[in-house]
């Protein structure tokens, strides 16, 4: 069938244009445009870019008035099927628009921007046809003899460039604006917009042997002297036998490119362009590492799985497995029996570039079959990784969250390590949750999806127990032991009142300073680790309390070293950091870092000459210099690595004998319902760091609340008495799991119309769902209830100068409450004539400050 009418998103951020739009199909293009495919298409006065969303052989809109794709942006389409059908789904759960989900999908690489591009006009052409029938002469010649000398030459140009950018053309021709206007104004150039990609496939000059053989030695005699260089050349390709980079043979050899040239124009070289690939793991080798045997424990999770592998069968596991219990082994082998299956996989991991022992082991396994979606990879390499998936060159994707949208074809299994980790969550539009899209994703592909943890989220884990979603009620599998044979570290929690009763003003306590002293004696590493979240580096005056804060946000400045300046991480703002306090003209006036330095300092004055690598935002803000540390660590050339929660994860080393924790309670204070069960995840993660090969292991938790469950159980590596407790808590305060949240933050520049608007909203939307039959408070005993708080000032109750509100939107039940939400928010938007009013929805929030 020929489809002559395509549905398309157009990227044009407005809710008036979430919604597709008809477009002609041109006759070239038939055979090319697909659904998903990316397109430039008229817009207004606008070209803009587009995607392909539905094939149709009619429209509703008049034939006449609907206009034509302009051009087709790729030969694949970027986007298979089954994404644009997840990206309408996820523009409906996190209410957001269509656009900005596929957007999201694509490699930055591909989010291209339109630019007026020249070329000859075909009326232009066709007058050349004319001329050259009437008088038999060439045609362009004819054509170009009717003009000045100085549009000749242009036109020249362009005739013989093809097409070129007007932005171009006037930099080439900088004095004859006029006379370039004039030959558009005239219809003899045409003017037209494209859509242009920021980066492009990189290619190189290749070289191979055009004769081989008889020919080949026939070749090689017929060089005189003087071509000894050329005949030197030719013979080292016809030895070598493929192609080579003509890089590669110009600096072997020691020849010019010209010599090369020269043995092209004979015939007996070809020189070509070859796409090749960014390899940011060019030159790195990974040690090959075989399948270890399985212990019953992996065993029984491996084949849990595999059942639902052979089947082709939608499942979802939830592995609950201790550290070191041996989950990256069984994801290994479940993804080597989904590859041979013939289908693919993906792995996402929290932060892919504090986890370089993951893609070590992935790529030792799986060597070339691996892509690496690395936030730290330039755009260039992310497109490359990310085109070896959707040409079908690799089998297994590893990366952050946005690796869930890997193009695959046949997805096969889908790894979440660490699910319980906040960073699968996007903070920004389109806040979708990494854990629900690999769900829906792998109910698309009939696949298998792996959560492992050793502390799984609460939502996970009461879905396994409770089995009442049916869309979402993982099977619970579990790992308790260590094929090591290692046991759990023994924890110690130290409470730091007392030490100070006792007179220790250090941050260290007595015990860990012992162990500290004796890692050092013995020749064994520790890790220290501080519990901070958030930034935290402020610059405070100590004589009169005055904090650095941004003049446009209500947020304090944070400080950085390496310029010496304050920064706002909201919206930008940078100035010098003062010397004198600027309020009381108080010298006193420093800053207070992560606390890392301090730490740094405290270490090097207890223990002089102790070696210690230091891994916080300071000192990882180079690529690379995250994998560096920890290099220098792993080669023992440090004692003590000292850093923030980026040091809690995934890391495994041997010498380990020791971890600390210097303040463990930090975390618990944040007025967040989510606080305690990250303070129990970090303390849990962290203490798993030690002790997990041969060496036994030791955990010191300091801290001033040793009573709090979090600690408590932590401390006891008791999974199940936590949750139980945290369950507790969750349910009388109507907290997820046993509530969905929505949180619903306005913003505007005008304190008192937003207040007004903001409760406007909350109270409209109570009114509605009073209507529907939902509202009511959660207290109450129905299967269905929806509650509304607020509006209140925001955590942050200003950015770049204007005010925040928001509301909390609790809900239980079967409601659509987003869509709800999302109307009255529309609604809202439409009261004002004008843009200054925001309104940003988010669906599941896992950031309340
Ligand atoms: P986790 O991902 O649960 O933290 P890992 O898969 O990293 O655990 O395994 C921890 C350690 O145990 C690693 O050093 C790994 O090589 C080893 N290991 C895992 N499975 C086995 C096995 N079946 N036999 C022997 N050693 C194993
Ligand atoms: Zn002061
Ligand atoms: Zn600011």
């Amino acid at each position: 069938m020929t489809y002559t009418v395509a549905k398309v998103i157009v990227d044009v951020p407005s809710r008036e244009t979430d919604r597709p739009f008809d477009y002609l199909i041109p006759e070239s293009m038939s055979h090319w445009i697909e659904v998903g495919s990316r397109v430039g298409v008229p817009f207004g006065r606008r070209t803009v870019q587009g995607f392909v969303v539905s094939l149709h052989t009619e429209s509703e809109m008049d034939p006449k008035r609907m206009k034509a794709i302009q051009e087709l942006l790729d030969l694949t389409p970027p986007l298979p099927q089954d994404l644009v059908e997840l990206a309408y789904w996820m523009s409906g759960k996190y209410a957001c628009s269509k656009i900005a989900v596929l957007q999201a999908m694509i490699p930055t690489a591909l989010k291209g921007r339109a630019e007026v591009m020249v070329s000859v006009a075909e009326t232009a052409a066709s007058e050349a046809e004319t001329v050259k029938a009437e008088s038999g002469v060439n045609a362009r010649q004819a054509l170009l003899s009717l003009l000045s000398g100085e549009e000749r030459e242009i036109m020249d140009y362009v005739a013989s460039a093809g097409q070129t950018t007007l932005e171009h053309l006037s930099k080439r021709y900088p004095e004859r604006a006029a006379e370039i206007k004039g030959l558009i104004g005239r219809g003899l150039l045409t003017e037209s917009q494209m859509i242009k990609d920021k980066i492009r496939k990189k290619t190189v000059k290749t070289v191979t042997a055009a004769v081989t053989g008889e020919a080949s030695v026939a070749a090689l005699a017929s060089f005189s002297t003087q071509a000894r260089r050329q005949k030197e050349v030719l013979q080292f390709l016809v030895e070598a036998g493929i192609t080579l980079s003509l890089q590669e043979v110009l600096s072997e050899l020691r020849v010019t490119a010209g010599t090369v040239n020269k043995l092209a124009e004979k015939g007996y070289v070809v020189i070509e362009d070859r796409e090749v690939f960014r390899d940011p793991y060019a030159g790195r080798k990974f040690k090959g590492t075989e399948a270890l045997e399985r212990t019953p424990e992996q065993e029984q999770v491996y084949h849990k799985v595999s059942e639902a592998l052979d089947a082709r069968e939608y499942g979802v596991f939830l592995l609950h497995g201790v550290t070191g219990s041996g989950k990256t082994e069984v994801y290994l082998q479940t993804i080597e029996r989904c590859i041979a299956q013939d289908r693919q996989a993906i792995v996402l991991v929290p932060e892919i570039s504090l986890t370089p022992q993951m893609v070590e082991r992935f790529k030792g396994r799986f060597g070339g079959k691996v892509a690496v979606m690395h936030s730290r990879l330039s755009t260039g390499e992310r497109y490359d990784e990310w085109r070896k998936i959707r040409e079908g060159r690799v089998q297994v994707a590893i990366g952050a969250r946005s690796a869930i949208f890997a193009p695959f074809s046949e997805l096969g299994l889908i790894v979440i390590d660490e699910e319980h980790e906040t960073s699968y969550k996007q903070e920004e539009t389109p806040k979708y949750h990494a854990r629900d899209v690999a769900v829906r994703r792998a109910r698309q592909h009939g696949a298998a999806v792996i959560l492992g943890s050793a502390t799984p989220s609460l939502e996970s884990y009461y879905a396994a127990r409770s089995q009442s979603d049916d869309l979402f009620a993982p099977l619970l599998l579990e790992m308790k032991q260590r094929p090591s044979g290692s046991r759990l570290p023994e924890v110690r929690v130290v409470d730091m009142r007392e030490e100070l009763k006792d007179g220790n003003r250090s941050m260290f306590s007595r015990a860990l300073h012992a162990g500290i002293a004796s890692r050092l004696e013995k020749g064994e590493q520790t890790v220290l680790f501080l519990n901070r979240r958030g930034h935290s580096t402020f610059v405070m005056c100590r004589t009169c309390g005055y904090v650095a804060g941004c003049p446009e946000c209500d947020i304090s400045l944070t400080y950085h070293q390496k310029s010496n300046n304050l920064r706002c991480h909201y919206c930008g703002y940078a100035a010098p950091a003062p010397a004198v306090c600027p309020e009381c003209g108080s010298e006193h006036i420093r800053y207070f870092g992560t606390g890392t330095q301090r730490v740094e300092a405290e270490l090097a004055k207890l223990f002089p000459g102790i070696r210690v690598i230091r891994m916080d935002v300071d000192t990882t803000t180079e690529k690379g210099s995250h994998e560096r540390l920890l290099q220098t660590f792993r080669e023992k050339k440090g004692d003590v690595l000292l850093g923030t929660q980026m040091v809690a994860k995934g890391l495994d080393f041997p010498d380990v004998t020791l971890v600390g924790v210097i303040a463990a309670d930090t975390a618990l204070n944040f007025p967040d319902f989510r606080s305690a069960e990250k303070t129990f995840q970090l303390l849990t993660q962290v203490a798993g760091r030690a002790g997990r090969h041969q060496l036994p292991g030791e955990v010191f938790i300091q801290t001033y609340m040793p009573e709090h469950y979090s600690i408590v159980h932590a401390s006891g590596h008791d999974y199940a008495s936590y949750v139980r407790e945290e369950l507790k808590h969750r349910r009388t305060l109507h907290y997820p799991p046993y509530s969905r949240l929505i949180l619903v933050t306005m913003s505007h520049e005008k304190l008192p119309l937003l207040l007004r608007m903001a409760e406007n909203f909350a109270g409209d939307l109570r009114l509605k769902a009073q209507r529907l039959g939902w509202f009511g408070s959660l207290d109450r005993l129905s299967a269905e209830a929806l509650d509304i708080l607020g509006p209140v000032a925001s955590p942050i109750p200003r950015i770049k100068n204007r005010y925040r509100f928001q509301c909390m939107v609790k809900y239980r039940g079967d409601l659509d409450a987003v869509a709800l939400v999302k109307e009255m928010a529309e609604a809202m938007l439409g009261q004002l004539k004008d843009a200054s009013l925001q309104i940003s929805i988010d669906v599941d929030p896992q950031m309340l400050m």
